[in-house]
């Protein structure tokens, strides 16, 4: 018989866990504390690897067809200076290898696959998870419970459940903080084919063409002493008002009241994120610092494996430990080179960020190439 399964979250991870679970004709519920998020500004660049999970869903050419395909990215110094470029492309591939697109237009294409709309439990927040040799039971604030055969828990970064079931499970302040914004149009020059990352001692920017001809940013500013020393967008105009016209133009052209912030944190990497019947997927288990842009593409790649192995192993807690073997040694890899990469790109010091950008142009394209292999290349049909 089919298990059943309860998802605590139903942000990326947790939705595109249920819909791998509907396709496998598993009994599944999504429990969210809240309401559809419609965080404003949050940008997602989707590569190659998460492409392919989410053509497994069968989203594939409504994700393409809803986000920006994009080619390369365009390394920038402060006043200008190209330093360096790669490609999003697999040497053998000409399919999509990088697609834009804002977190509340995937999660809403997400939605938009769930068959049965009370699926998803919306105003549930979890508190705690017990289990016993039957089942797991999920138990929430307001008192009720829910049980199946296994919880997953998709609540992000700062999961109750792994807090629960993983005391020895770190969170680490990355040192720096991201502002990200949506503008109504790309900067002169842009023709949305290419994104840019800016990298000066003020900071470094991030400029993303997204569909219909917008654009999101991000901006990765060091804390000092953790303290937040820009308090809107006029700060952040004022901030880099030595760098390239680009930068103050997007800025300039976006809705202060639609910009966010957030301190960087990433979790350490964990020997384990399944326990019995419970397992851990997306943010919940490997938040990274999001330098590579893999953590959504990280929590789609979890939904499928985790799926297919719950629709054919034995036992749900085999399944589950399967998943974890097959996820542990690539998630771990992505945190520690999404954290690495944060380091090299938020060096403030004037004399170390002109050496970089001296040396960055000389990094050979197969330094690129192979950081590329590992990351878009994934396999999900054996
Ligand atoms: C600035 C920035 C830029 C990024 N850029 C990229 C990028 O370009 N590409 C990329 O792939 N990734 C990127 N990421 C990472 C990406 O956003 C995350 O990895 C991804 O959103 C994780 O999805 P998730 O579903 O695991 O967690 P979340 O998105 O955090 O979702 C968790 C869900 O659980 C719910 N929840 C929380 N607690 C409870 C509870 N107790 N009970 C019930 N529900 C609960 C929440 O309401 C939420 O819906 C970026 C992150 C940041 C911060």
């Amino acid at each position: 018989m089919k298990p059943s399964i309860i998802i605590a979250g139903g942000g990326i991870a947790g939705l595109s866990t249920a819909i791998a679970l509907q396709q496998q004709g598993i009994q599944v519920t999504v429990y969210d504390a809240q309401d559809p998020n419609v965080t404003p500004g949050i940008g997602l660049g989707i590569g190659a690897n998460a492409i392919q999970a989410l053509d497994t869903l069968q989203l594939k050419s409504s994700f393409i067809a809803r986000g920006q395909s994009l080619s390369s990215i365009q390394f920038i110094s402060a006043r200008g200076r190209k330093l360096n470029a790669t490609k999003f492309a697999l040497q053998d591939s000409n399919e999509a290898q990088y697609v834009s697109i804002l977190r509340s237009e995937l999660l809403e294409l997400l939605r938009s696959k769930i068959e049965d709309p009370s699926t998803i439990i919306t105003g549930k927040k979890c508190v705690d998870v017990e289990q016993n040799e039957n089942k797991a039971i999920l138990r929430f604030q307001d008192g009720s419970v829910a049980e199946a055969d296994a919880v997953i828990s998709a609540d992000g970064i700062h999961s109750r459940i792994r807090r629960q079931l993983f005391k020895t499970a770190r969170i680490r302040p990355a040192g720096y903080s991201c502002w990200t914004g949506v503008a109504p149009r790309v900067p002169d020059g842009f023709d949305g084919t290419f994104a840019t990352e800016t990298w000066g001692p003020a900071g470094r920017v991030g400029i993303v063409p997204l569909s219909d001809r917008r654009a999101y940013w991000f901006i990765c500013i060091n804390d000092h002493m953790n303290k937040r020393t820009i308090e809107s967008l006029d700060g952040l105009i004022d901030h880099f008002k030595g760098y390239h016209t680009a930068i103050l133009d997007i800025l300039r052209a976006s809705d202060p009241d639609q910009i966010s912030y957030q301190p960087i944190m990433d979790l350490q990497p964990m020997p384990r994120f399944t326990k019995g019947r419970v397992a851990l997927i997306g943010d919940a288990a490997h938040a990274a610092t999001p330098n590579l842009g893999q953590g959504a593409c990280q929590a789609i790649e979890d939904a499928v494996i985790l799926a297919k192995e719950l629709g054919r192993q034995a036992t749900v807690e085999g399944a589950l430990r399967r998943y974890e073997q097959l996820r542990l040694k690539r998630v771990n890899k992505i945190t520690r080179i999404s954290r690495m990469l944060g380091v090299v790109a938020q060096i403030e010091n004037e004399f170390i960020t002109s050496v970089r950008n001296i040396v960055m142009p000389m990094l050979p394209a197969s330094f690129n190439n192979k950081q590329l292999e590992f990351i878009y290349r994934v396999d999900f049909n054996d």
